[in-house]
């Protein structure tokens, strides 16, 4: 008997794009205002109320779908996509059903064991609903401010195969919209939500089952869509095992889940509605889109080198290693950094050492982007210099380090103020080494009595000098005084 379990999925991403104002009204795009007070007889879907297209939310559009290598579309237009709710006051949605603006293209996404390929099929602008209170005492509160709040929708083919691609796919997503700053792309605040559609397709004795499509509805952090997918796969192939022929595709359909993160488990919301279902007609109030190629590569010089160009041009270039390379194209100003410091002639391997060092760990405190530390290519180059002339030991680097991210001064500033430069002057390195041979007579001995532990007790000295010289010590030359004094 043979059993092979491939999971499917693909994922449809919303994205709010940080435009000023709404998609199709002059209220605000703001989050966290008091509700109600960004609405307008537009958003809230007043009779006779007209929409008027905000073009910042096409051309942001048009840059996302650049960089995912997608073809924008010269023409499109809007479309009523009909359902009633409480937060959609106008019973329908405005939406793009057949002329999507952008696709098809790509997203490649890093593995454990090397990158895959995810084809995106389209990418379509529309607008948000608002948004459903459910903890005001004695109801249901109904909040418009996020009505009419651009969405892009990016939806992949269904090429994803394991819990990992699935993460790694939306967390490469994410950097990609922030990188481009179309979105803040804020997960807490809802600025991007992922809706993966996952199903099994089991092969048994040659006989291919395919279980019914579920789509997760609303997820906002990485960790609920994996786990969301991990407990779909599971409990797909549980359902299935207790009744092979009758849960499937064909007879089951397809249907929409949530997911709760306290029990990590998928619960039922509803059958899932067909395209028909929802009587999508083009929007009569609004005009088609037309896009020119002057427009389209207008935008498309505003994009420069991307995140996995990047991390590519450092591996090749800077022999970096790729969780390195990673780091350091998590965003595009700490990239922009480490550029800059070498651009001024310092040495790129020490920059990223710094950089993934010190700045990591500063950033990590704060909960910042290592550009975001306030260090200047600048202060980076020149540190980087004075390491490599000599005249800063490495572990004295580490302080100047973050004691120039304190004064914002120059590094040979900081490092004479903190008298960390490497010492050149003979008699004061002298001065230290016989203050450490009169301090320690046992370690002396044994160096000179040639006992076992005569190698441990000059590396002992060496470390007792400078810690006298608070790392301005040049520690070979100590080690050289040491051995010449102590032999004589
Ligand atoms: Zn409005």
């Amino acid at each position: 008997m043979s059993l092979t379990v491939k999971p499917i999925v693909g994922m449809e991403i919303h994205i709010e794009l940080a435009t000023q104002t709404k998609i199709f009204c002059r209220c605000r795009n703001q989050f966290g205002a008091s509700p109600n007070t960004h609405t307008c007889p537009v958003c809230i879907g007043l009779p006779g109320a007209l929409p008027v297209l905000n073009a910042q939310a096409i051309d942001y559009s048009i840059k996302v779908g650049l960089a995912l290598g997608c073809d924008i579309a010269k023409f499109t237009k809007w479309d009523r996509k009909n359902y009633y709710y409480p937060d959609l006051p106008k019973a329908y949605q405005i939406s793009q059903y057949d002329l999507p603006l952008a696709g098809p293209g790509t997203l490649d996404i890093p593995l454990e064991s090397g990158s895959k390929t995810i084809r995106v099929l389209r990418a379509h602008l529309e607008e948000d609903a608002g948004k459903l209170n459910h903890d005001i005492p004695g109801g249901t509160g109904v909040d418009l401010n996020r009505a009419g709040v651009p969405l892009l929708e990016i939806v992949s083919e269904p090429d994803l195969n394991t819990v990992e691609e699935v993460v790694s796919y939306a967390k490469t997503m994410h950097r990609l919209i922030r990188w481009l700053k179309v979105s803040e792309a804020n997960m807490q605040m809802g600025h991007m939500r992922f809706e993966p559609n996952i199903n099994l397709h089991i092969t048994q004795d040659g006989v291919v089952y395919k279980t019914p499509i579920i789509e997760v509805k609303n997820l906002n952090s990485f960790r609920s869509v994996e786990g969301a997918v991990r407990y779909e796969i599971r409990r797909q192939f549980e359902e299935w095992k207790k009744d092979p022929e009758g849960f499937s595709l064909a007879k089951r359909g397809k249907q929409n889940r949530g997911f709760d993160p306290d029990t990590e488990e998928t619960v039922f919301q509803r059958d899932k509605e067909e395209a028909h279902d929802y009587r999508y007609f083009p929007d009569p109030d609004l005009m088609p889109v037309t896009i020119s190629d002057e427009k389209r590569d207008g935008i498309a010089a505003t994009i420069g080198e991307l995140p996995l160009a990047r991390r590519a041009r450092y591996m090749a270039d800077y022999g970096l290693e790729f969780k390195n390379a990673d780091a350091l194209t998590m965003d595009e100003a700490t990239g922009d950094l480490l550029d800059g410091a070498i651009g001024l002639g310092a040495d790129a391997k020490r920059c990223v050492n710094f950089l993934l060092s010190r700045g990591a760990a500063i950033a990590n405190e704060r909960g910042c982007a290592i550009a975001a530390i306030g260090i200047t290519a600048e202060q980076l180059a020149g540190l980087a210099k004075l390491v490599d002339d000599g005249k800063v030991s490495a572990s004295a680097a580490a302080k100047v380090f973050d004691a120039m991210i304190e004064s914002g001064d120059a590094p040979a500033a900081v490092a004479e103020a903190a008298g960390l430069m490497m010492v050149t002057d003979t008699a004061q390195t002298e001065a230290w080494v016989d203050q450490a041979i009169a301090e320690n007579p046992e370690a002396v001995e044994m160096i000179q009595t040639g006992h076992k532990k005569a190698g441990a007790s000059l590396g002992f000295l060496t470390g007792a000098v400078m810690k006298l010289s608070r790392g301005a010590a040049n520690a070979k030359e100590v080690q050289q005084m040491l051995k010449e004094k102590i032999e004589k």
